[in-house]
């Protein structure tokens, strides 16, 4: 049953109206991009109806609010993940650019070839690409915590990967190919306790339960607008003030310099320094309207309704002919990954399509996480506050038809 908070919580989402080829929409690829509620679409009408100004350079009046909605943007995030101060938000593209800005700026700085950046083996693309181009860039080398056949992480050999060559450690919160929820406390506290800096990529975990940098103990979290039902484009990096305060600039332009002459330049403190150029502003604001309806929902009851529902439906598609679940069904939040015969995936999305029915087939952006399952891709559902028992039993009803086809 779904609980009262999230009772109405369909009708904020007016997409969820909508058909497809005939058939009422279900929406499983939220792991790829959430829906955005009216409340959002409406905060960024209203900014561009009202507003809309460039920012903080301006001493006229649109300029001033516009400034003060975007500045208010960030405090809503720091409030979101308990920063201990609002300068400790930055606005990125999203998470791919958060975790660029961290390695160009912390990182590179810190690396002697032999050095060691540490990753496990189920991050996304954008927590791999950006470790390698740096590796390339200054001889150090990049190592994996490897994975278990059920897609938790291995931890048999942490202690020696962690080690004093070490120089970064980052990591995935939540798997967004598989749903795998790590323990990322006791390593984050481990790889404190030997003076490691750690970034937890957390944009497949801040929508689906409470996050706390300071209970986590992470220097940085990075995470997307566009999945936790903001605007694409935007993004947060947290970091935390005392490191960011020692961050050479990520990009060079307008808004982040104290001074510029032919000689040189000065920069502005942390967040300005690290956002050069106009911002994406009205996604900042629309990414602060998200925020402010997940928390006005509430990520407990989120939490908890969510869960259940992947339980439900690990349940339900468990009853599937060939349907195999990849990873461990326990400790998972947001999506569930599947194979089923020899079926291809593009092939089952693609006849789930004409049910209305949208999930997402293929590697997931997590191409040696796929090497290491032996699978090329795999189908995967992936869930969100809007969804019901009732569009698991549609996924259900269709898998079944589609394994008849194919089986
Ligand atoms: N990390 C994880 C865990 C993700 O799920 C994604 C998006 N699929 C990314 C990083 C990259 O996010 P973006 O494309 O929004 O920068």
């Amino acid at each position: 049953s779904i609980p009262e908070a999230l009772a109405h919580v369909r009708a904020d989402f007016p997409i969820l109206q909508r058909q497809v080829h005939g058939k009422p929409l279900v929406y499983l690829d939220n792991a790829a991009s959430t829906q955005k509620p009216q409340h959002v679409i409406d905060t960024i009408n209203r900014y561009y109806a009202n507003e809309n100004s460039n920012i903080h350079r301006g001493v006229h009046l649109l300029s001033t609010e516009a400034t003060g909605a975007y500045e208010e943007a960030r405090g809503k995030i720091a409030r979101f993940l308990n920063a201990a101060d609002d300068s400790e938000i930055v606005f990125t593209r999203g998470t791919t650019e958060s975790v660029n800005l961290v390695a160009h700026s912390f990182v590179e700085p810190r690396l002697q070839p032999g050095d060691e950046i540490l990753i496990s083996a189920m991050e996304h693309h954008a927590n791999i690409v950006p470790w390698q181009l740096l590796c390339e860039r200054t001889g150090a080398k990049l190592k994996v915590i490897p994975v278990t056949d059920d897609v938790d992480l291995d931890l048999s050999t942490f202690d020696e990967l962690l080690n004093e060559r070490t120089k970064f450690l980052s990591l995935t919160y939540v798997s967004n190919a598989i749903g795998t929820v790590n323990d990322v406390k006791p390593l984050l506290a481990q790889a404190k306790a030997q003076g490691v800096p750690t970034l937890l990529d957390a944009a497949q975990a801040v929508q689906h339960m409470p996050v706390d940098v300071q209970e986590l103990g992470c220097d940085f979290l990075v995470l997307s607008g566009h999945k936790i039902y903001g605007p694409t484009g935007i993004g947060a990096l947290y970091g935390r003030r005392e490191l960011l305060d020692g961050m050479r600039p990520y990009q060079g332009g307008g808004d982040m310099i104290s001074h510029v002459t032919f000689e040189g330049s000065t920069f502005k403190e942390p967040p300005s320094r690290f956002e050069a150029g106009t911002p994406h502003i009205e996604g900042a604001i629309g990414l602060g309207a998200a925020v402010d309806y997940l928390s006005g929902v509430g990520l407990e009851a989120i939490h908890d309704y969510e869960s259940q529902l992947i339980d439900y439906a690990v349940a339900k598609l468990s009853e599937v002919d060939g349907l195999r679940i990849i990873g461990n069904p326990r400790n998972r939040s947001g999506a569930i990954s599947f194979t089923m015969g020899e079926a291809h995936p593009h092939d089952i999305g693609t006849v789930l399509d004409t049910e209305g029915v949208a999930i997402r087939s293929g590697h997931h952006c997590c191409e040696p996480l796929m090497q290491r399952l032996g699978v090329p891709a795999t189908a995967r559902a992936s869930f969100s506050l809007y969804n019901t028992p009732e569009d698991v039993d549609t996924l259900a009803a269709a898998l079944k038809k589609t394994s008849l086809l194919f089986m």
